[in-house]
């Protein structure tokens, strides 16, 4: 057998470890779970961290940034499908801030018609559509554009997930999403965050609940191109 291969089934084995883990820390939704055995974390990280690709942590990914562990990226997942996949009505369009390295993205893309995601560091950006194209994700859309702005031309989304951490959600976002719709983004400053979810019931009126603490990147305005 060749070393690839034997790598394969490693990785595989590896996956299927991470899903249980996962679930005993509360992911419920078993299509979370597939998704999480699907979609091969260690294509989306830097050789240097293949080994730990698989434990659920979050590793950097150059530029001050890191992909997000795992169980953040089921938890949310999970959130922002609760009763829309779950009652066999697939999203269209989803809105992501902070496509990182785009393992996130990929995790989306399973369960919506399109993922539009944008992000602030070009290098980044440029890499994430490789990985996405790696693995052959080919329902998204990248942009490099400061993502407190909202997507660069006027649209409306079905939900918005939000991966870096901000005081308050910006405005624009509110206005991007769908009556009905729901928006997750870690609210707080470096220290202190938790998640948030909005649901909104009308123009001007949004439910919100606040839920577990999380600890992700701040979300900074502007765009870079290092
Ligand atoms: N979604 C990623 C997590 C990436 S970390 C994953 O799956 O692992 C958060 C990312 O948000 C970083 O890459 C950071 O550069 C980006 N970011 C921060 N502020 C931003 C902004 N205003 N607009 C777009 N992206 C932003």
């Amino acid at each position: 057998m060749g070393k690839k291969f034997i790598d394969q089934l490693n990785f595989e084995f590896a996956r299927k470890e991470l899903t249980k883990e996962l679930s005993q820390k509360g992911i419920k939704d078993p299509r979370v779970l597939e998704a999480i055995y699907q979609i091969p974390r260690h294509e989306f990280v830097d050789a240097t961290f293949t080994s730990r690709a698989y434990q659920d942590m979050s590793l950097p990914i150059g530029h001050q940034q890191t992909i997000s562990q795992p169980f953040v990226v089921a938890k949310m997942t999970e959130l922002l499908i609760q009763g829309n996949v779950l009652d066999q009505k697939p999203l269209g369009a989803v809105l992501e801030i902070g496509t990182g390295c785009g393992y996130q993205t990929a995790i989306l893309a399973r369960f919506c018609r399109k993922v539009f995601s944008l992000e602030r560091i070009e290098a980044l950006s440029l890499r994430a559509d490789n990985n996405l194209k790696k693995i052959g994700v080919d329902n998204c859309q990248l942009r490099w554009s400061d993502g407190t702005l909202g997507w660069p031309t006027p649209k409306k989304f079905d939900a918005i997930i939000c991966t870096a951490a901000i005081s308050q959600i910006p405005k624009k976002l509110k206005t991007q999403l769908e009556l009905h719709g729901k928006l997750i983004c870690p609210v707080g400053d470096g220290k202190k965050q938790h998640l948030l979810l909005l649901e909104k019931k009308s123009k001007d009126e949004f439910h919100e609940t606040i839920l577990d603490s999380v600890l992700f990147v701040p979300m900074l305005e502007g765009k870079v191109s290092e």
